[in-house]
């Protein structure tokens, strides 16, 4: 059985019902991934390393990813902290905002967490993904035992994969978090970019500029994601450009880009070539967007998957 592990932060969703109540679910873009992951890919083992509380949420946190068949092994309970919230509010012409209080959640200690015993454990896996969410939620201090842990996961032969989901209000500075870019991709294996984070980051504006950006690191992988345009992959040489169908009815496009990395890695490791993963991994966030927050309906994200596949 293939092995993948996301390392990052799941918080607790909080959206307006009506006047007085709230709609609660969990979400974080390493979570989403793992998700979409598991709901098309049942027999990959997929795992979330982080850290939560010991509070009624936490535990409703860690249920959530048992009900979504992801593995807890690598959930630790930190005593003291509680996971992070997010509050998403729709205005009158139907902007979202979204207000975080996550700078002291439990996640931000996972590295602490990862012992001896748990490295032994994570040695073992096909895949590693980790996203710039991921490092910017990790503590400074804790930065370090990040890298060295990548470094022997690398040399056991443990896949990197990277995504650098790029949110600027999460890092003290912008070279602060090109720095830490710098290092992950030149870790990674496999880099899963989308060009918004890349015309934010760094003004490049398009998947060509972002292949020529990352030129210099020794990617195995590159998948070069662009909204409703041409996914680019290069890839041992070739560079190539794979059409998607763009949706006319988007809902809500949070996430599209976590379901397209969990479906394109579920597809790469039962094997399949880098065209066909893409084209599910687009058709997997093309069906997220058509439904409002970041984890669709299970059955409706299943039955649009089956319908895909029957065509
Ligand atoms: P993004 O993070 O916006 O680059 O989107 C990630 C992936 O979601 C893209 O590579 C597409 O596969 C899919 N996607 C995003 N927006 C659309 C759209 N309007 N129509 C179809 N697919 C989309």
């Amino acid at each position: 059985m293939k092995t993948i592990c996301f390392l990052g932060e799941c918080m607790v969703e909080l959206r307006a019902n009506d006047e007085d109540t709230m709609h609660q679910s969990f979400a974080g873009d390493v979570y989403n991934s793992a998700v979409y992951l598991k709901r098309c890919f049942g027999d990959v083992s997929t795992a979330i390393i982080t850290a939560v509380g010991q509070d009624g949420l936490s535990d409703k946190m860690v249920n959530r990813f048992k009900c979504e068949n992801i593995d807890p092994q690598f959930v630790f309970k930190h005593p003291s902290k509680a996971p992070g919230i997010y509050l998403i509010e729709t205005d009158e012409k139907g902007e979202r905002s979204f207000t975080y209080w996550r700078s002291d959640s439990a996640a931000r200690k996972v590295v602490e967490f990862i012992d001896d015993k748990a490295l032994e454990r994570l040695l073992k896996a096909d895949m590693f993904f980790f996203s710039g969410i991921s490092l910017a939620v990790i503590e400074d201090i804790a930065r370090e035992k990040f890298w060295q842990v990548l470094e022997k996961l690398k040399l056991a032969g443990v896949r990197v994969v990277f995504d650098p989901n790029y949110r600027a209000r999460l890092w003290n500075s912008a070279s602060e978090a090109k720095e830490q870019f710098d290092k992950a991709f030149s870790m990674a294996n496999i880099a899963l970019p989308g060009v918004e984070d890349f015309k934010e980051l760094y003004g490049i504006n398009s998947a060509q500029g972002v292949v020529e950006f990352c030129q210099p690191f020794q990617l195995e992988e590159l998948i070069v994601k662009n909204g409703p345009e041409s996914v680019i992959s290069y890839s041992q040489g070739a560079l190539l450009s794979h059409d998607i169908v763009p949706v006319t009815n988007v809902v809500d496009t949070t996430s599209a880009g976590d379901a397209f990395n969990g479906v394109y890695l579920g597809s790469r490791l039962i094997g399949q070539p880098i065209s066909e993963s893409i084209q599910l991994a687009a058709i997997a966030a093309g069906t997220v967007i058509q439904h409002p927050g970041a984890i669709a309906p299970k059955q409706a994200f299943i039955d649009a998957m089956s319908a895909a596949n029957r065509q």
